[in-house]
């Protein structure tokens, strides 16, 4: 293997593979698809980017975060390496120069998004380039007992089939065995073509410890104050208790900030920055903090919520002591979180009725049909949640009842630039002024942008109205959005029995609930574990440890924990006078149990959003209640 050590070296200045890196690449350079199971930071992206310099090729890499991988391909361009992502923040012009890079032969790696494989004309064009590879980042997505399923993916094994792809690389960080084997399954990975290094960090403490909900801020308080400072993150579920904990703490007169999704992109950069330029500042967050976050003396992990499962868990644990320092992870663990936990999960799950309904309208259509759908729209008249609704889409189309085709925009949103059309109207002749007034007068007018649908220009062909808003783009006489995008179907074939497609999907969502449930009920099972917690938690990654860790809670006292029942929850009440009247009020959104439960306990659907229920008192009112109890109920 001396070509590939001279080029770790030589193009990317490491004078050794790090455990795992080695086997990947000897498996991919002797033309087989491999599997990279390591933890993030463990060099992961060397594996493709070292084979993509040797074979002769592209390397398309997939990864649902290109976002977060630019500084990845402006790194490997620095160091003469031709790399470029395709997302939808490229312009026609842009994208045009990737081609023109893809065909000449010249583009070494490309970066794309799993959504981009629906678009047949890049599917086109990659059916006529030579893949030497094809890696998937994430690779878990595509099962379905994974922790973080993605429709999208369920199809990239059959597209890079299709492609012609020489080889695959499915990579992630976490992966039960179950998830591996549905992997290797996918891509058609050999189990010694599987590389699973290990998940045990031998300078993480895990620590966990039972607390009762009233008593865990100053749980919280109390070992901060009490330990040496370090940059710390204390990971919360929900949006709110993000800014509620860090309020408290920096009243404590600890150095906190918050961070979660709901912030803006301004003060969430700020607030990363303040975190990451110091060695003592601590941030509280929700999950939506750590992606792409490359700290290595993160000394401290708190989690005040329970995670939402063991995979989530060790991906935050994670963040800790990537230098190899010793680091402290702690659990405050607290049952009373388990109802918010499994609500995200049930305000998933679709009604039987919203399945079957959803049927209907795709298989309204006859055999051989092409069709187009808004997901926007579909999803709010059927009211299943835009997730759902696509993986609803996914099935049929593995089942072989759909085949998607390239997503358009219906519409643009166009204004003009100097804030008057008078302007624009100016500078042409009236024919083409009156051209112009009639495609504007064919919109639909907004307080600042006009929604322009150009297949509904009265006399017009569509070509010429595309053609006439880019002219006026590229003037800088207007500014133009696309919007309004349509998802593109052909139906292949009509189903024997729609009741047994609708049973069949069904009992699809009831059994990723319950799958979510576990995923929970396994958080809980780890604190209350008899025996090492670090044992135990890489044993259900599979990997097996003869001896204790020796720095867990268990190993630390010598026994197990117990986590204290909950607080005892309020009596379900509820004022059946008012549902009954806004249930009445609200069929379509309101009309089956599950949205009327789904309803109380704060769980929002396209169709309550709609309605604009969620400001109602009811809304909620059931929050703090078990789903199952307050379905029973209604
Ligand atoms: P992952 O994708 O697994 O999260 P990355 O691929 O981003 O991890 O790698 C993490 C860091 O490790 C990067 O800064 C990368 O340059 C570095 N790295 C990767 N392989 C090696 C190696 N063999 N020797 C030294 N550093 C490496």
């Amino acid at each position: 293997m001396t070509t590939a050590a001279e080029i770790l070296t030589s193009r990317f200045g490491y004078t050794e593979f790090r455990p795992g890196q080695r086997q990947v690449i000897e498996s991919l350079l002797a033309g087989r698809s491999a599997l990279a199971v390591f933890p993030t930071g463990a060099g992961k992206s060397l594996c493709y980017q070292l084979p993509a310099l040797v074979l002769e090729g592209v390397t398309v890499v997939v990864s649902p975060l290109i976002a977060l991988m630019k500084d990845q391909i402006d790194l490997l361009r620095r160091h003469g390496v031709d790399a470029a992502r395709l997302d939808s923040s490229l312009d026609a012009n842009e994208v045009r120069a990737v081609s023109d890079r893809l065909r000449d032969g010249s583009l070494k790696l490309l970066y794309v998004a799993p959504e981009r494989f629906n678009n047949e004309r890049f599917l086109a064009q990659l059916g006529q380039t030579k893949i030497a590879l094809f890696a998937v980042d994430e690779a878990h997505c595509i099962s379905e007992w994974g922790h973080n399923f993605r429709p999208d993916y369920l199809k990239l094994a059959a597209r890079a089939r299709e492609l012609g792809a020489e080889r695959v690389l499915a990579l992630t960080a976490t992966a039960t065995p179950a998830v591996v084997a549905d992997i290797r399954a996918g891509f058609g990975i050999e189990e010694r073509d599987s590389v699973v290094t290990g998940f045990y960090r031998p300078n993480l403490t895990l620590l966990t410890t039972p607390v009762r909900a009233l008593e865990r801020d100053q749980a919280l308080i109390d070992r901060l104050r009490k330990r040496a400072p370090g940059s710390t993150i204390v990971y919360v579920t929900l949006q709110r208790t993000a800014e509620r904990v860090a309020d408290l703490l920096a009243t404590a007169g600890l150095p906190t900030r918050a961070y979660h999704a709901g912030m803006n992109a301004d003060d969430r950069v700020e607030v990363q920055e303040w975190w990451t330029h110091s060695d003592a500042n601590i941030v509280v967050a929700t999950i939506a903090f750590g992606m792409g976050i490359d700290k290595a003396d993160v000394r401290y992990v708190y989690h005040l919520n329970l995670p939402k499962g063991l995979e989530s868990y060790s991906q935050e644990i994670g963040r800790a002591g990537r230098d190899g320092k010793p680091s402290i992870c702690e659990l405050f663990a607290c049952r009373d979180d388990v109802p918010t936990l499994e609500n995200f999960t049930f305000g998933d799950t679709p009604t039987p009725e919203a399945i079957a309904s959803l049927l209907d309208d795709v298989f309204a259509h006859s055999a051989g049909e092409q069709f187009a759908v808004s997901e926007y729209e579909l999803s709010s008249r059927h009211d299943v949640r835009s997730l759902v609704l696509k993986t609803i889409l996914t099935y049929l189309e593995l089942d072989g009842f759909l085949e998607q085709g390239t997503p358009f925009y219906a519409g643009y949103s166009v204004r003009p630039a100097s804030g008057e059309w008078d302007d624009v109207y100016a500078i042409f002749d009236p024919d083409r002024t009156d051209f112009l007034r009639r495609v504007l007068a064919s919109g639909k007018e907004g307080r600042i942008w006009t929604g322009v649908d150009p297949d509904a220009v009265p006399g017009e062909e569509r070509e010429r109205v595309v053609k006439a808003l880019g002219y006026l783009e590229q003037r800088g006489l207007v500014e133009l959005k696309v919007a309004d995008v349509r998802q593109r179907f052909t139906l292949l074939k009509q189903p024997p029995s729609l009741d047994e497609l609708r049973n069949r999907l069904a009992e699809n969502f009831d059994r990723r609930e319950q799958s979510e449930a576990e995923r929970i009920e396994r958080v809980i099972a780890l604190v209350e574990h008899n025996g090492c917690q670090v044992q135990s938690l890489v044993g259900y990654f599979g990997e097996t440890r003869a001896d204790p860790c020796g720095h867990c809670s268990y190993c630390l006292t010598g026994s197990a924990q117990s986590l204290p029942e909950s607080a005892a929850t309020p009596k379900l009440e509820l004022d059946r006078a008012v549902l009954n009247k806004l249930t009445a009020e609200h069929p379509a959104a309101l009309g089956t149990p599950r949205q009327r439960a789904r309803f109380l306990c704060g769980l929002s659907s396209p169709a309550t959003t709609k309605a604009k229920l969620s400001r109602h008192a009811l809304f909620g009112a059931l929050a703090e209640q078990h789903f199952a109890d307050v379905l029973a109920l209604t």
